[in-house]
């Protein structure tokens, strides 16, 4: 898709505050530093759209962004970061999962893994959470341009074993550094928005 226009549209901790427009939706979600923020700007061309918001310690909000005025990505404040309090920790929970289990304009939640390493314990929970309540989802295994490309599939392998990955879900090679799997990315959202 050739994104001409992204901008945010509101930053919402609860619900009365989400956009009220039918728009498709697609919420970004991953662990803290795992390369969410570069995924959007990439998919959007932007240099620095998603950044500091979404940051550890700070204000821990769902951002909207408005694209092409066509569809909402939903920015997740990223899960795993140590240093979150236990009532932060439940906080976002709850945020997140009134967030997933009620918008119906949630078309499907883009995880985002790194390739370089097996999903964390967090990045299973999340998936089993999603598996759970039936919330369609693609994975996206970035920083790609990290490792050689002949060690790739096994680490592919390693992806999808250690989330237990259902075959009907995609999953998507990519790198914000180079770009790949940029289209790719984009040709299944575009898949999820006609259903
Ligand atoms: P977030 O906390 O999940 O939003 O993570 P960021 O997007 O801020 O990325 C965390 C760090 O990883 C930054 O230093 C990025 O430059 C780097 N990074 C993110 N994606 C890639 C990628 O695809 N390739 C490489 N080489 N570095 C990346």
């Amino acid at each position: 898709m050739k994104v001409v226009s992204s901008e945010i549209v509101i930053s919402a901790v609860k619900p009365d505050q989400y956009p009220e427009s039918n728009l498709p939706e697609f919420a970004l979600a991953g662990r803290s530093n795992v390369g969410k923020s570069s995924f959007i700007n990439k998919m959007l061309n932007r240099k620095a759209l998603a950044r500091i918001s979404s940051k550890p310690g700070k204000t821990q909000t769902l951002n909207f962004y408005l694209i092409n005025e066509i569809l909402h990505f939903v920015d997740v404040p990223g899960y795993g970061y140590a240093k979150v309090s236990k009532k932060e920790r439940e906080a976002w929970g709850k945020m997140i999962e009134t967030y997933l289990t009620s918008r119906e304009q949630l078309k499907a939640v883009v995880l985002i893994v790194d390739l370089r390493h097996p999903p964390t314990n967090d990045d299973v929970m999340m998936y089993e959470f999603l598996k759970h309540y039936n919330i369609p989802c693609v994975i996206i295994a970035t920083k790609a341009d990290k490792i050689p490309k002949s060690k790739w599939q096994k680490h592919l392998k390693v992806t999808k074993e250690t989330l237990d990955l259902d075959p009907q879900d995609s999953v998507v090679l990519f790198s914000s550094e180079t770009g790949q799997g940029k289209d790719e990315a984009w040709s299944i959202l575009k898949g999820y928005m006609r259903q």
